[in-house]
């Protein structure tokens, strides 16, 4: 899960790391009342969007009055942000964070990220902030320095000295960027998070150093121990689509093309996605019904992928091992009777209870189109989507 900027430095800063004055709002008028409540005469207008990349894309501003606050919050509110990570349909602006603008000496990028090849979380940062890691690691490589926290121990001071100094900070800086630095991996470490990325994190004129930017990343699977994290998720800010998956105990992932797939397990979804491909089609999304599916969990997968307008064909691909093909075939049935499906269906079941799965199928008499094998399914899946394309547009040219 993700998280706002706004959000992300509450929780830094309840860790330590040092941040500007700044306050929340959902109107240009309580912008303007927040503006004045900071004090001062420059203030930075923040959208408040699950991505990156918005200072290019028109969603960080610079206001020296309330005038100015007014107006590029009129701007903002309600408007979709586009940015480079956001797609092309952008994200809705609904909240603005106003900050007091601090003069900038040095942008530095900081970031947590868990490490793969050592299984630690590792210190990512550069000399260069500002720009996006993606963009450091292309242009200036040399400029990155590397750090893997030992989790026996933590985040030791000399360790965070160290990377303090390869980034070429004047040692009467050191001790800020050493409780910046433990403040993050603290943060990390207790709230289960799977990134933290602070870009850029400045040096002010006056010796401070401070987040400018922060972004956090939580893994779904520990949102439980953390009540007050799970609280901050907004759900303006997801794909419509797998939120509702995610409430209903399903993982969905949207996709961009017109088949729909109802799978159990990720890496079947992966080869189920790889063999339609093959096939000369386009997955549309895949829902992941996980071990020990209900009839009514399938029936519930069913209404979540047909709810996506652009699935003109569905798959159901299952290798039942802790599931149960009858029930599956149990779902598929009810999934069809009830909610009148007139797309094309195919099944492919395969592992426990797979004939009485096939009975059911059979005897239920509603056109759903079998397969054994996962590529005869994905080729039949495509045949039929493309059928059913042509049949209406000949419909249509009537
Ligand atoms: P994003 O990464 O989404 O573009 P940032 O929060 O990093 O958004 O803001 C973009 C840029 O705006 C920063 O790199 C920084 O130069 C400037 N900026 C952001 N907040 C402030 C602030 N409080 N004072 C001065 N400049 C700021
Ligand atoms: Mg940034």
């Amino acid at each position: 899960m993700d998280i706002h900027e706004y959000q992300a430095k509450e929780v830094l800063s309840n860790f330590g790391v040092a941040i500007p004055s700044g306050a929340l709002a959902y109107s240009p008028e309580q912008a303007a009342y927040r503006a004045r409540e900071l004090g001062g005469d420059k203030w930075i207008v923040k959208a408040q969007v699950h991505a990156g990349g918005r200072g290019k894309a028109g969603g960080v501003k610079l206001c020296n009055s309330e005038n100015e606050i007014h107006t590029a919050c009129d701007e903002m509110f309600g408007r979709k942000l586009v940015t480079h990570q956001t797609g092309p349909e952008g994200k809705g602006i609904y909240r603005v964070y106003v900050e007091s603008a601090v003069p900038i000496d040095r942008e530095i990028y900081l970031g947590f990220v868990l490490d793969r090849t050592s299984q630690r979380v590792m210190i990512v940062a550069s000399s260069e902030g500002g720009m996006e890691i993606e963009e450091i690691s292309a242009e200036r490589p040399d400029s990155i320095v590397r750090s893997i926290v030992e989790p026996a121990v933590g985040l030791q001071e000399f360790q965070a000295r160290e990377v303090a100094f390869n980034l070429g900070l004047e040692p009467r800086l050191v001790q800020q960027m050493v409780r910046t630095l433990q403040g993050c991996y603290a943060a990390f470490n207790e709230l289960d998070a799977t990134m933290v990325e602070i870009n850029p994190l400045v040096v002010t004129g006056d010796d401070r150093v401070l987040a400018l930017d922060a972004k956090m990343s939580f893994d779904d699977n520990a949102l439980f121990r953390h009540p007050h994290i799970s609280e901050l998720r907004d759900k303006s800010q997801e794909d419509p689509r797998e939120s509702r998956a995610a409430d209903r105990g399903l993982s969905y992932v949207g996709l961009e093309g017109n088949i729909g797939c109802i799978v159990n397990g990720a890496g079947l979804a992966m080869a189920t996605m790889d063999t339609i491909k093959l096939a000369g089609g386009e997955p549309a999304n895949f829902l992941d019904i996980g071990g020990g599916a209900s009839p009514e969990r399938v029936a519930k997968a069913f209404r979540l992928v047909l709810s996506d307008k652009n699935v003109q064909a569905v798959l159901v691909n299952i290798f039942a091992g802790i599931n149960r093909c009858d029930w599956v075939a149990e779902g598929v049935v009810q999934a069809l009777r009830d909610l009148e499906i007139d797309i094309p269906v195919i099944v492919r079941l395969a592992g426990t209870n797979v004939e009485e799965g096939q009975k059911i199928l059979a005897k239920s008499g509603l056109p759903i189109i079998r397969a054994t094998t996962l590529m005869e399914a994905a080729e039949r899946a495509v045949g039929a989507w493309r059928n059913d394309l042509i049949q209406n547009t000949k419909v249509r040219a009537v």
